[in-house]
């Protein structure tokens, strides 16, 4: 039987795929159209790649990390590697996870694309939804939400964050050679990690 976490990644897996032509539509306005090809690649090479049967959620995640930063390439490839295998060393050794145990998840995840991207809130990147779906996200955690509730509200702010992106000039990555031309276009990478944890969420509730 295919373990949870395996299922989890397949369902991003196939929103990733699903949402390809609007992805690289997105990247073609302001990058270079390979947004939506580079994720559905990547996430066609974990589908392959993952472990059906390991209930190990690091483990799953890591391998998931790896399997995207050697295929995904671009900006994102590293990027969405990094945070999966540092989402999957917050997790190592769990076969469940909390809604605290997401929530650590989730920054860790974050934490690493910062240390590797080198970019910070407002710059039109994919943190412009993960940093206000986290900051959503520990909000609700400390009210007692449980893990869907608490993911809900992430991804109200995760969805504001992506009409930020489009009021916003791109200061990092290949967007930002744009510079003022980039105003008025939704970031990509803010869209991809927005479809990404709206997955995450229905995956759960259903
Ligand atoms: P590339 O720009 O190399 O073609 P992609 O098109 O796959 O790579 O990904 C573009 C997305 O990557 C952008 O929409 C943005 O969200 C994200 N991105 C680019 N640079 C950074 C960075 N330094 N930090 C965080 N996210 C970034
Ligand atoms: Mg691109």
């Amino acid at each position: 039987m295919p373990s949870r976490i395996y299922e989890c990644i397949e369902k991003i897996a196939e929103k990733i795929k699903e949402n390809k032509d609007l992805l690289t539509d997105l990247d073609r306005e302001i990058g270079d159209a390979d947004h939506g090809v580079n994720m559905a690649r990547g996430f066609s090479a974990v589908e392959e790649k993952i472990p059906k049967d390991d209930d190990d959620i690091g483990v799953v995640l890591k391998k998931t990390g790896m399997t995207l930063l050697s295929t995904v390439g671009g900006a994102s490839g590293p990027l969405y590697g990094t945070a999966y295998m540092e989402a999957g060393k917050a997790a190592a050794g769990k076969t469940e996870i909390t809604a605290e145990d997401f929530g650590a998840m989730l920054g860790a995840a974050i934490a690493g694309i910062q240390k590797r991207g080198k970019a910070v809130q407002g710059e039109k990147t994919m943190l412009d939804a993960l940093i206000p779906a986290q900051e959503a996200y520990l909000a609700k955690v400390a009210e007692g939400a449980d893990i869907v509730t608490a993911l809900d509200a992430a991804c109200d702010a995760a969805n504001k964050g992506i009409e930020f992106t489009k009021t916003i000039r791109a200061t990092k990555g290949r967007a930002s050679y744009l510079g003022d031309r980039s105003i008025g276009h939704q970031d990509p990478g803010a869209t991809s990690a927005t479809i990404t944890l709206e997955t995450i969420r229905d995956f759960l509730k259903g």
